[in-house]
């Protein structure tokens, strides 16, 4: 399953259900953990596919950033991936929703954002950042993601052309279909 979705100044939105793994992208985020260290879930998927050199250097900048705070993300390269860079961002663990979590989710976003800006990348593919063993409800997180995209795309893409939200499963993608189909954007058909 997949869709597009055009903003007015020619830059996209592509939502895609599957393995993140699987789709090329200049720049892959990557829902990691504080320590860095991979993990289960999508983290787990991204180092299985990428192979040993992306924990390598993680390995190396770990000692430089000590635990990452939630909402940070530090790049390495993507190993075997069909990508240039993994961003690893720092997901918040959700609480009540009262302890900062939406900020810090929607500083995940923006910072890879940022960071592929300054790679010169054209594309970014992400995850549903914190809605699996973190726990943030997935109805709460897509809005957070989907509103923090297109305010950067609006207003602060230059080298980036494409964002790709890949959702795990059919009832992810549902919401995401649903909430862009509901914003007023125009659909691709190419
Ligand atoms: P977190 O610890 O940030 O919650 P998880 O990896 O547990 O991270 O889950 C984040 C989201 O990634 C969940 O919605 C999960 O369904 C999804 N996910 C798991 N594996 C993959 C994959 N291979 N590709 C894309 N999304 C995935």
């Amino acid at each position: 399953m997949e869709k597009g979705f055009r903003l007015p100044n020619g830059t996209r939105i592509r939502l895609v259900e599957g393995d993140i793994t699987r789709i090329p992208a200049d720049a892959i985020a990557n829902a990691a953990n504080a320590a860095l260290a991979g993990g289960a879930g999508v983290d787990g998927a991204i180092h299985r596919a990428g192979g040993p050199d992306i924990l390598r250097e993680l390995d190396e900048i770990r000692p430089r950033v000590g635990r990452l705070p939630a909402g940070q993300a530090v790049a390495t390269g993507a190993g075997r991936l069909p990508a240039r860079f993994v961003f690893h961002a720092v997901g918040p663990v959700y609480r009540d929703g009262r302890h900062g979590e939406a900020e810090a989710l929607a500083s995940c976003y923006r910072v890879c954002l940022e960071m592929a800006e300054e790679r010169g990348c054209r594309s970014i593919s992400f995850p549903a950042i914190s809605t699996g063993v973190y726990g943030y409800p997935a109805e709460e997180a897509a809005p957070i993601a989907t509103a923090e995209v297109r305010l950067f795309l609006e207003s602060r893409a230059g080298s980036l052309r494409e964002v790709i939200f890949v959702q795990f499963g059919e009832a992810a993608y549902r919401l995401y279909e649903r909430l862009l189909g509901e914003s007023g954007l125009q659909e691709a058909q190419d």
